[in-house]
């Protein structure tokens, strides 16, 4: 095709090549140094118990500013830290911040304290030496208890290895660590084939949210997911609850937890509520939450 449509399009090719390398490189540039100088910030995202609101934990997200480019998503900036040996060191940054936060929250008391904290883990994460060891120090120098952390993994990046998964996850379950699985339903894996691993809750993808409403069959997905999950013993969360009506369908399939837009953005932790006013099951609308 390159060579039929002649050397003006190759130059065009060339010039968004370039401009992607280049980002790219950029990108690189910057996280590794953003990590270096410990400028990454969090937001958190509450996961809140569907019946009373009741605030269960709040999601630590990591958010970046680029000096020049500005805010870049996760989305972009996460795998790029992946491929160049940058998520572990970003990890690190996240645990101590979000760990820290939890520890220090006596100036909370009128709006409640926050129970615990959820943090992303990454594949390579799973494949460190004592990553159960490492985590017990961090969360003793802190001084909270690893039964306030859950850590959250993509069941693709437990699938990838299961032996290791296998391994590592039994040993930050014996250490107290509570375990969930994240973007349940985008990989291949069964949750029959989840069970062999000491997961504690399984989060439900956004895509089944996306049109739940108007489609019997993702109902139907979600109303299954929730009864096998609860026969096997995990714990359910729908992420990406947006609307009203989809709260209540979810709570009508039986759904225990959720996270989402409608219920609370990601905000700083001095923000975070300890409980979401949630309209009753008779459909009330929300007040809003924040
Ligand atoms: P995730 O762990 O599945 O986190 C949930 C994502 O969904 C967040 O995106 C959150 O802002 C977004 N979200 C929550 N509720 C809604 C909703 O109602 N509607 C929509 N459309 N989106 C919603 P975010 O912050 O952009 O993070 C994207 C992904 O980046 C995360 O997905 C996670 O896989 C990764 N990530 C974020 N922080 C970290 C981190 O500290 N470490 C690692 N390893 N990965 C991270
Ligand atoms: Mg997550
Ligand atoms: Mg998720
Ligand atoms: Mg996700």
């Amino acid at each position: 095709e390159a060579k039929s449509a002649g050397r003006g399009s190759l130059a065009v090719f060339d010039e968004s090549m370039r401009r992607r390398v280049r980002r790219r490189m950029q990108l690189e540039q910057g996280l590794r140094q953003a990590i270096e100088q410990d400028q990454l910030s969090l937001h958190y995202q509450p996961i809140a118990r569907l019946d009373t609101g009741e605030v269960v934990s709040v999601e630590a997200l990591v958010r970046w500013e680029h000096p020049e480019l500005g805010p870049i998503s996760p989305g972009e900036f996460i795998p790029i830290a992946e491929e160049c040996g940058l998520i572990v060191p970003l990890g690190e940054r996240v645990l101590d911040r979000a760990f820290g936060q939890l520890s220090r929250q006596e100036a909370r008391s009128p709006s409640g304290k926050i129970p615990g904290v959820s943090v992303n883990l990454a594949r390579q994460h799973l494949l460190l030496p004592d990553l159960a060891g490492r985590l017990t120090r961090t969360v003793r120098l802190a001084g909270i208890d690893p039964a306030e952390v859950h850590l959250e993994i993509t069941e693709g990046a437990v699938m990838q290895d299961v032996d290791v998964a296998r391994e590592t996850l039994g040993r930050l379950r014996e250490a107290g660590f509570r375990l969930a699985i994240d973007d349940f339903g985008t990989g291949y894996s069964s949750l029959a084939c989840l069970h062999q691993f000491p997961f504690d809750l399984l989060k439900i993808d956004r895509f089944f949210l996306e049109g739940l409403v108007h489609s019997d069959d993702r109902a139907s997905i979600v109303r299954t997911i929730t009864a096998l999950a609860s026969i096997l013993g995990f714990r359910v969360v729908a992420e990406g609850i947006e609307t009203a009506d989809q709260l209540a369908l979810l709570r009508e399939l039986g759904c225990d937890y959720g996270q989402g837009f409608y219920l609370c953005r990601p905000t700083h932790f001095a923000d975070l509520p300890s409980r979401i006013p949630l309209p009753h099951a008779d459909g009330l609308p929300a007040p809003v939450p924040c």
